[in-house]
């Protein structure tokens, strides 16, 4: 379903959204960009950004988050949020990663705090701002079909809005005051926008048998080159939309009586994340971490890559190790 909303009735739009939650959209914090943080001020609002440093999934899966409090005489507590958000902004390559972790939290075994937390989130995307770094197109990521309530399009004076659940049918129906249904006139500039920021979009990457290629690299210089001047400072794991590696620890009050089970995002780019009992670990050195990653992103599971063509780990890299022109080197060669 598609609808219409004039940019001038975005504010009272966004006040309603409050009824569902606490707003967080992107809002200008550096020079370096927009992040995700709770809107106070419409005025903050930053809907034609590029990209945040950390992405939507900080949200769902938190950067650290207690699971289980500890008694010695009550046993373990299960510690769920049920807090109730609404984020503003999301862009499509996000809401895809935010499919990919659905997968892995939600299908066979489901988390219960990750589940919760998707349940309690009501999701508006909007079109975004391209730049050099992304590629989404190349990882069918530059569009999404489902993982949203609604859908803010860009159009001159308006917003074209496509409705992706019930939750967001209903936000329409309680807003029909202001929203319109759009004219012929409003769905070919709503093409024709489309058509543009994809053409905006100039970075390609072949992934045609990607995975192959990958498994006979193992032994390519561009692993050990990459590596020598990588810091292993995990970085490119904590900005990417799509790594949901964790690691779990226990920490106990000095009365060992009183504790927390806590958990935090990891990264295999970490010598430590190899690490396990008996003090083996099984990637020890920088070079098998970093062709690990790249091997990760681009291996496939039902048939999408683990990778959303965002651009974050090239943008935020210290080292400038681009995720794409690697790639590009070993397809060549
Ligand atoms: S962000 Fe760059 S320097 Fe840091 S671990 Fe990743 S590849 Fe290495
Ligand atoms: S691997 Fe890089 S480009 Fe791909 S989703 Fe992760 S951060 Fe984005």
């Amino acid at each position: 379903m598609y609808k219409k909303l004039f940019k001038e009735d975005l504010e009272q739009f966004t006040s309603t959204l409050k009824q569902f939650g606490s707003i967080y959209g992107p809002v200008k914090k550096t020079s370096r960009g927009c992040e995700f943080t709770e809107l106070t001020d419409f005025k903050d609002l930053q809907l034609n950004y590029t990209r945040t440093m950390i992405p939507p999934k900080k949200f769902f899966l938190k950067p650290k988050e207690p699971l289980y409090s500890l008694n010695k005489d009550a046993g373990f507590k299960e510690i769920i949020d049920d807090s109730k958000t609404v984020l503003l902004g999301v862009h499509s390559c996000d809401i895809n990663a935010l499919n990919l972790l659905d997968r892995v939290y939600l299908n066979q075994f489901p988390d219960l705090h990750y589940k919760t937390r998707r349940e309690n989130t009501i999701i508006i995307g909007v079109s975004c701002e391209p730049d050099d770094y992304c590629f989404c197109t190349s990882t069918g990521s530059s569009h999404a079909l489902k993982g949203f309530d609604l859908f803010l399009h860009e159009i001159s004076d308006s917003y074209i809005v496509r409705v992706g659940s019930m939750k967001g049918f209903q936000i329409i129906t309680q807003n029909k005051h202001i929203i319109k249904n759009p004219s012929l006139t409003d769905i070919k500039e709503f093409k024709e926008y489309e058509a543009e920021r994809l053409s905006k979009i100039t970075l390609n990457l072949n992934v045609n048998g990607i995975q192959d290629i990958l498994d006979l690299s193992f032994d390519h210089a561009v692993w050990q080159e990459n590596a020598d001047i990588c810091f292993g400072c995990g970085s490119c794991n904590l900005v990417c939309p799509t790594c949901r590696c964790y690691d779990v620890i226990d920490y106990l009050k000095l009365d060992l009586k009183n504790g927390l089970k806590v958990r935090r995002w990891d990264s295999c780019m970490l010598k430590q994340h190899a690490l396990v009992a008996g003090g083996l670990n099984f990637r020890p050195t920088r070079v098998e971490r970093l062709y690990n990653r790249f091997n990760c992103k681009m291996s496939c599971s039902e048939d999408s890559l683990n990778c959303v063509g965002c651009g974050r780990c090239t943008v935020y890299c210290p080292a400038d190790i681009n995720f794409v022109e690697v790639l590009k080197q070993v397809r060549e060669d």
